[in-house]
């Protein structure tokens, strides 16, 4: 087993069928996670019994990914990390004004098959396990000496293609003596798997959901992202009403402006129609041009004329702060690089 796959109440768990004490789940998880402790080695959790740490040590391995690479930019450190059946997946670091913001992946691959996306180009080898996903966090704070204050699950993967991991993770990260990251500090980002949407509606975490649309309408959406030939978008808002209903936290609807694709004015105009009356936000993402796939980047003019129309409809809208370009920090692409695929 690892250990960093286990949430609090599932190291109870493990120290309750051994007939050991709750007590000790709880001291092993401050010694996992608080900031000055990260241990390495269970020897060094000093205040567990020699049987424990001895048990602990048959049980469970603890690191199991590393760091291969790293790019910088001003602002933006990104990651490349090699897992222990050597696969890759990265990460990239932003330096924001409100503290510092990690992307991490969620799978080897992606299934979803979005025609911009670099990420898509791999199908999804597998999952990657909970503790994968928090040891991004915990090398990345251990390499540049930050401590990281927002988690945004946006890099390779469809995250509610692994649900229960992601819900996993989540608990982790967020527990007071996890990693302490505030729920309102965590964004999920998904294609729009209508089933998970409906599911994490009753995920008791206050952390914030992002929609990757791209597109306004079905038509046009299915000839970007293939999801949109499994569920529709009128699907996709219902499900999307019913988390507004249960949750009543805002959505963010990510939309990549690719030019001459979803760009017009009059996509514009149809996505200002769709969100008309819901409280959703929009955050419009300058397209990060890949060498390997023929989209291009609608121009600063477009982008601003698009911001204005929604702006005019009362959308509220934001166009994202650019991070990364010249390390290729977009999606999937340092991965893709180091493999060549
Ligand atoms: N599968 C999830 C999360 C990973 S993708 C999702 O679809 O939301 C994270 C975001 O990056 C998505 O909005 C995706 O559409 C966007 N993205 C992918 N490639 C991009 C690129 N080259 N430039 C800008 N955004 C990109």
């Amino acid at each position: 087993m690892y250990i960093y796959d286990l949430t609090l109440e599932k190291l109870i768990d493990y120290f309750l069928k051994h007939d050991e004490k709750k007590f000790y789940a709880t001291e092993l998880f401050k010694w996992l996670y608080e900031e000055n402790k990260r241990l390495t080695d269970f020897d060094l959790a000093t205040n567990l019994k020699k049987e424990i740490r001895e048990k602990l040590k048959e049980d469970f391995t603890i690191s199991t990914i590393e760091i291969v690479n790293k790019e910088s930019a001003p602002d933006v450190l990104k990651y490349l990390f090699r897992l222990n059946d050597c696969e890759h997946i990265e990460a990239v670091l932003m330096k924001h004004d409100y503290g510092n913001s990690l992307c991490i992946s969620s799978q080897v691959g992606c299934n979803m098959g979005c025609k911009f996306c670099e990420s898509g180009r791999r199908k999804k080898v597998r999952n990657l396990r909970v503790g994968e996903m928090v040891e991004q966090i915990l090398l990345v704070e251990q390499e540049s000496g930050l401590k990281i204050s927002h988690i945004v699950i946006m890099g390779i993967g469809e995250p509610f293609d692994n649900y229960d991991n992601i819900c996993d993770f989540i608990k982790i990260i967020n527990h007071p003596k996890g990693l302490n990251i505030g729920a309102r500090h965590i964004t999920v980002s998904t294609c729009g798997l209508v089933p998970k949407i409906l599911e994490f509606s009753d995920f008791p975490y206050q952390v914030n959901l992002a929609i990757s649309l791209h597109a306004p309408t079905d038509a046009l959406r299915k000839t970007i992202m293939p999801i949109a030939k499994v569920y529709s978008l009128k699907d996709l808002m219902n499900s999307l009403d019913i988390y507004y209903k249960k949750t009543k936290r805002r959505i963010t609807f990510e939309y990549i402006l690719l030019d001459n694709v979803n760009d017009s004015e009059k996509d514009a105009l149809a996505l200002a129609k769709l969100l008309k009356g819901k409280n959703a936000y929009v955050n419009l993402i300058p397209y990060n041009e890949t060498s390997t796939l023929q989209f291009k980047r609608s121009n600063p003019l477009k982008i601003a004329r698009f911001y204005d129309i929604l702006k005019k409809n009362n959308i509220t809208v934001t166009i994202r702060r650019e991070f990364g370009g010249t390390i290729s920090a977009a999606c999937g692409q340092l991965r893709s690089k180091k493999e060549e695929v």
